[in-house]
């Protein structure tokens, strides 16, 4: 390259494309890419196999087309330092007048490159994100003079700026709803019933290629006892294999994702999702073309309308949503705790070496896949979490780690607001930031699991009951949640039957919950 460089441009592990801010103006001539696979990002929470595995491969492959296109490229493999040392040496050794990057989404990275930046006395240029429909300032202007955030209100506004599923009952209007509804999600809460699922459409998924097991070879050896197995590895690791991935689901399961978006059943990992978070997250895919494909499908009459919403209600609203919230939060967010929880996460979350069966099944298909649906993470493994007591960091450090889709703007709302209720009011009513993700804490009994799988058929324990040998530890520990925190929950309108429930139940039972709770708590039951 004649002359000196313009500019270096930062491309992150989950910033894999090419029509990103970053590369707006580049000139091959003058300006140069910069890559590096560091080790500090597959450590500083546990990282699983799936993922690391999954973050490697896509920026290898994402560095080769580069190459193929003669885009001058440093991409620096299996780095032993952090990403900022990596960086700084970088900048001393080839001097650039300017670094551009797009927008990180997590905000440690972005601290890290602005710090790295100023060190070195290099200018930093951070460009906005455009894979996101909604900016940060979209979002601010959004929430400000609101005494609550709902996320229904948010994706409303999102439909009509972007003109998505718009039309009114007839089609002629188009500052109304399609179908005259904005929200079908009364339709979309189904079980399969005592039959179960039967045939369900396989997924595509795609083999590992050379590339892909040369990661998959160098992950075993670099992080030897990271969680999680490789076998099953295949997940989509290039933007035509992402599409390919879009196009698989479009046709084959987004007729059925609305109706059974909350079904599980046990050794059916994929069930009618899409599989397409990781895809998103890491910028193969755009969440326009997402979008614009499921809309496309239902105005071809090809899927129902409640489907078609469900699916667009999900990433055109939660997905801009949880980024909002994680945008404005941060720092903090990370440390909130408004339940005072502090239990450590109990170790079968690493193994799936548990008797409840639900918890087994969601947790072994995670450390095989790196894959759980959307109800699993809620209403098992967080639910669990939630109703024991465990502290928030550790859950957030667990969910981090072993989702191929983990990445901590949408990770960590998620977790630590909608899972957890970390960010919900204290004990004195007060809540600090934004105020909760959820309207109330997402807490249920054994019996909604009963319901939504075939779990409980198999199980030692029994979901009705609460007490006893045989109680289901999620019931006991739900009675037991709502005993401990009555006193918030009583001031929440939302959970004013379930605080009413409470007061039915006889002092003498109370406290056999309570010691049971206890029991769990202590590792004290066996098999949980
Ligand atoms: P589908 O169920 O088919 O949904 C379609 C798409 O909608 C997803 O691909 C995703 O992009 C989007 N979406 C759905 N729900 C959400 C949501 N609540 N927030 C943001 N986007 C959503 N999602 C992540 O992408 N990364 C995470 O690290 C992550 N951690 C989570 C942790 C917890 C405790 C919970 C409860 C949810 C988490 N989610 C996370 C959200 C959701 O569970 C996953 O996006 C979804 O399960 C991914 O599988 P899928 O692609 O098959 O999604
Ligand atoms: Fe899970 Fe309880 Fe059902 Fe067992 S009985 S599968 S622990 S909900």
């Amino acid at each position: 390259m004649p002359g000196p460089l313009r500019h270096l441009i930062v491309v992150l592990g989950d910033q894999l494309d090419r029509a990103s801010s970053a590369w707006d103006g580049f000139d091959a001539t003058r300006d140069r890419a910069w890559m590096a696979e560091v080790r500090d990002e597959a450590t500083h929470v546990p990282s699983s196999r799936q993922r690391t595995s999954l973050f490697l491969s896509a920026m290898r492959h994402f560095a080769q087309e580069l190459q193929a296109e003669g885009v001058p490229l440093d991409h620096l493999r299996m780095q032993p330092q952090g990403l900022g040392e990596a960086l700084a040496r970088t900048l001393a050794e080839r001097l650039p007048q300017a670094v551009v990057v797009t927008e990180p989404g997590e905000w440690r990275v972005a601290e890290l490159l602005r710090r790295t930046c100023e060190a070195a006395g290099v200018p930093l240029q951070v460009r906005e994100d455009r894979h996101f429909m909604a900016s940060r300032a979209d979002f601010e202007r959004h929430v400000r003079g609101r005494k609550q955030l709902r996320m229904e209100y948010f994706y409303r506004e999102m439909r009509l700026r972007h003109g998505v599923l718009m039309g009114g009952a007839d089609g002629s209007q188009p500052d109304e709803p399609a179908g005259g509804q904005w929200n079908f999600d009364a339709d979309n809460r189904e079980s399969f019933g005592r039959d179960g699922p039967g045939r369900v459409p396989a997924p595509r998924r795609f083999q590992p290629d050379a590339l892909t097991l040369a990661v998959m070879a160098d992950v075993e050896r670099a992080f030897p006892s990271a969680p999680g197995r490789l076998r099953t590895f295949g997940w989509p690791v290039t933007r035509g294999q992402a599409l390919s991935a879009l196009e698989d689901f479009i046709t084959h399961r987004l007729r059925d994702f609305g109706r059974w978006q909350d079904a599980m059943w046990g050794g059916q990992p994929w069930l009618y999702h899409a599989m397409l978070a990781s895809s998103l997250n890491l910028k193969l895919l755009n969440p326009r073309e997402v979008i614009g494909a499921a809309e496309q499908a239902w105005r071809r009459g090809d899927v129902p309308l409640a489907a078609a919403e469900g699916f667009i209600r999900q990433i055109l609203g939660w997905r801009e949503y949880v980024r909002g919230v994680y945008g404005l939060q941060m720092p903090g967010y990370l440390e909130r705790n408004a339940l005072g929880a502090q239990e450590d996460l109990p170790a079968f979350y690493w193994s799936g070496d548990t008797a409840m069966r639900c918890l087994a099944d969601a947790i072994g298909q995670t450390l095989e896949h790196g894959y759980a649906h959307h109800i699993q993470r809620l209403m098992v493994t967080g639910l669990y979490a939630l109703l024991l007591g465990v502290r928030p960091q550790a859950v957030h450090a667990w969910y981090l780690a072993v989702y191929v889709d983990a990445v901590e703007w949408v990770e960590a709302p998620n977790t630590l607001g909608m899972s957890q209720y970390a960010d919900g009011p204290g004990p004195d009513g007060r809540v600090q930031g934004l105020g909760p993700m959820a309207s109330k804490p997402y807490i249920a009994t054994g019996q909604y699991i009963a319901r939504m799988s075939d779990h409980c058929r198999g199980c030692r324990f029994d979901p009705a009951r609460r007490t006893g040998e045989r109680a289901c530890p999620f019931t006991t520990l739900y009675w037991d949640f709502l005993d401990r925190h009555r006193a918030m929950l009583a001031r929440n309108p939302r959970m004013g039957l379930q605080v009413k429930n409470l007061a039915r139940v006889e002092e003498p039972e109370m406290a056999a919950i309570r010691a049971r709770a206890g029991a769990l708590r202590a590792g004290a039951v066996p098999g949980c």
